[in-house]
């Protein structure tokens, strides 16, 4: 938990947040500013700034989170025929925010690659 990173106050409830989905290991918002007619973002509880910074035993959180993305689609309409996983890593990558996350993508994709 790093005490500035807007995603960690997300995830302890002093910054608000449209929560889709929470568990032990994640949390699933809807983005603030949406690219697409459903636009989440899957972030772990833990803080790690971004993949470059994943350790080999935390492997198993990046599973959950691509994993996660099978509910996800179930509970979007938009998602059914299908959507996009996103990652950007640093700011050559288009990272903003320095807690490692992933972008879910449904509906209207047009102009994203
Ligand atoms: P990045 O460019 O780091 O991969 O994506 C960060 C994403 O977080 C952006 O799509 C941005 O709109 C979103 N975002 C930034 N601040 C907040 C916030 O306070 N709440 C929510 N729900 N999304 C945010
Ligand atoms: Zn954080």
């Amino acid at each position: 938990m790093e005490k500035e990173c807007v995603f960690c106050k997300i995830i302890r409830g002093e910054v608000p947040s449209e929560k889709v989905l929470e568990n032990e290991d994640l949390i699933v918002i809807k983005d603030i500013n949406p690219k697409a007619d459903v636009h989440l973002l899957i972030i772990p509880k833990k803080h790690i700034p971004s993949l470059r910074e994943f350790k080999p035993e935390e492997a198993d959180i990046l599973g959950k989170m691509l994993l996660v993305s099978k509910e996800l689609a179930k509970n979007f309409d938009q998602a059914k025929d299908g959507y996009k996983i996103a990652i950007n890593v640093g700011r050559g990558g288009g990272q903003v925010i320095d807690h490692f996350h992933i972008h879910f993508l449904a509906g209207n994709l047009t102009g994203l690659p």
